[in-house]
């Protein structure tokens, strides 16, 4: 069996789907690896890295034609995809529920579309498959240097011969995967951090990583009564619940000199937490990143993605972009392991076995011979 890596297309995107030293267990599985010709330039993997670890380093059309696998982060752009022939597998990050035609164009061309993103995350088998976990690690650490870096102060409580310096008020909104690596990271360069979600189970999670946990205190106060919803993720508030919220909010947010944010709910528009007013309220100097934000919103009244915007009352308000594509070495890495691990489970004796009677493969493989066969992604189309 063939594994092709491609070239990203994204604009902007620096990460590879494949790094060497993962390379070189594909290859001693006894995989053949095709590499496009400066595939892992942007994360600083040369391509004479990937010979030296048993790949071939080939050209575009070369790659399509031979690879039996694509291996990618994101879906490829509509020129690259239209080189996919029918029974090649296309493997990535694919995001098939906002472009449920683009999966139905694979499907008709016979290709096989697997997206990493529809992993059932909660089985345990599948954790070391889980691409949404090691790249929202990630964003999670990159969001606070992001934020350090655009803030004035310290992060740290410094003690020198010119004073003292009191350590930033670092609040997180949202304590899922991307919270916690936020958390973990502020609290080592010495910030004092707060940490807030409405599943309850959050709450030892955040102490645990030695931040402490902000208390809305009860449904009648803006705390949520069982925030929690299906598969370990978070219900959708109702808007009486999203406001009482805000408000509640709005109150810390007024105290911290950096607030990052990460709430999402599965399959919504990202809750608004942070209202234009709330900025409004931060003190001059401090800054908010939004790692929730998206062309329909984020949590964050004011905040789009790849935008940076500073406020009339000098607060820095920073919408994410792809912030993993910014640490292009690091999740290249993690990534290709997962990338790994999934071709683990679906390669036998050196053949690629579709079944979708499988867990795993029921929720990653989205098109298989001529049809969308996941069922959400198929629900969009009739
Ligand atoms: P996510 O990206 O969907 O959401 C991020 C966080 O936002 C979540 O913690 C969610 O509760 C929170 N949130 C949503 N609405 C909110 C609101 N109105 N106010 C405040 N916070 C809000 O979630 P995720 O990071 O992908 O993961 C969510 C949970 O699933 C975590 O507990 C994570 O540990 C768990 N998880 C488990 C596994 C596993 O068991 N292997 C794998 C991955 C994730």
């Amino acid at each position: 069996l063939t594994v092709g890596v491609a070239m990203e297309t994204a604009p902007g995107e620096r990460r590879v789907a494949m790094v060497p030293q993962v390379v070189g267990r594909l290859v001693g599985s006894g995989l053949d690896v095709l590499v496009e010709t400066g595939a892992g330039r942007g994360a600083w993997f040369p391509d004479g890295a990937y010979a030296e670890a048993g790949a071939t380093v080939v050209a575009r059309l070369d790659l399509f034609a031979r690879a039996d696998v694509v291996v990618s982060v994101s879906l490829p752009d509509p020129r690259t995809r239209a080189l996919l022939r029918g029974g090649q597998t296309l493997v990535g990050l694919l995001a098939p529920l906002p472009r449920p035609q683009v999966m139905a164009q694979l499907a008709e061309a016979g290709v096989t579309a697997v997206s990493l993103d529809g992993l059932p995350r909660t089985l345990s088998r599948a954790q070391s498959m889980d691409a949404l976990t090691s790249q929202a690690n990630v964003a999670g650490y990159k969001a606070v240097l992001v934020a350090a870096d655009a803030y004035p102060r310290y992060f740290p409580l410094l003690m020198t011969a010119a004073g003292t310096a009191r350590p930033a008020e670092v609040l997180v909104l949202g304590a899922g995967v991307a919270g916690l690596a936020a958390i973990g990271t502020a609290h080592r360069l010495g910030a004092v951090v707060r940490g807030y979600d409405v599943r309850p189970e959050a709450r030892g999670e955040v102490t645990s990583l030695g931040a402490s946990f902000l208390d809305l205190g009860g449904p009648d106060l803006g705390g949520v009564a069982g925030g929690a919803g299906q598969g370990g993720y978070a219900r959708a508030l109702t808007a009486e619940e999203l406001a009482g919220q805000q408000e509640a909010l709005a109150a810390a947010v007024a105290r911290h000199d950096v607030v990052i944010t990460t709430a999402q709910v599965p399959g919504r528009r990202p809750p608004l937490l942070v209202t234009e007013e709330a900025v409004k309220t931060m003190r001059p100097g401090s800054v908010v990143v939004d790692l929730a934000a998206s062309p329909l919103g984020g949590n964050v009244e004011i905040s789009a993605p790849d935008e940076t915007v500073v406020t009339a009352g000098g607060v820095t308000v920073i919408g994410a972009g792809n912030l993993p594509a910014l640490m292009p070495a690091a999740a290249s890495a993690a990534y290709a392991r997962n990338v790994a691990a999934l071709l683990g489970h679906l390669v036998h004796d050196g053949a690629l076995t579709i079944d979708t009677a499988d867990e795993i493969q029921a929720g990653v493989v989205i098109t298989h011979a001529g049809r969308v066969v996941h069922p959400a992604t198929a629900a969009l189309l009739t």
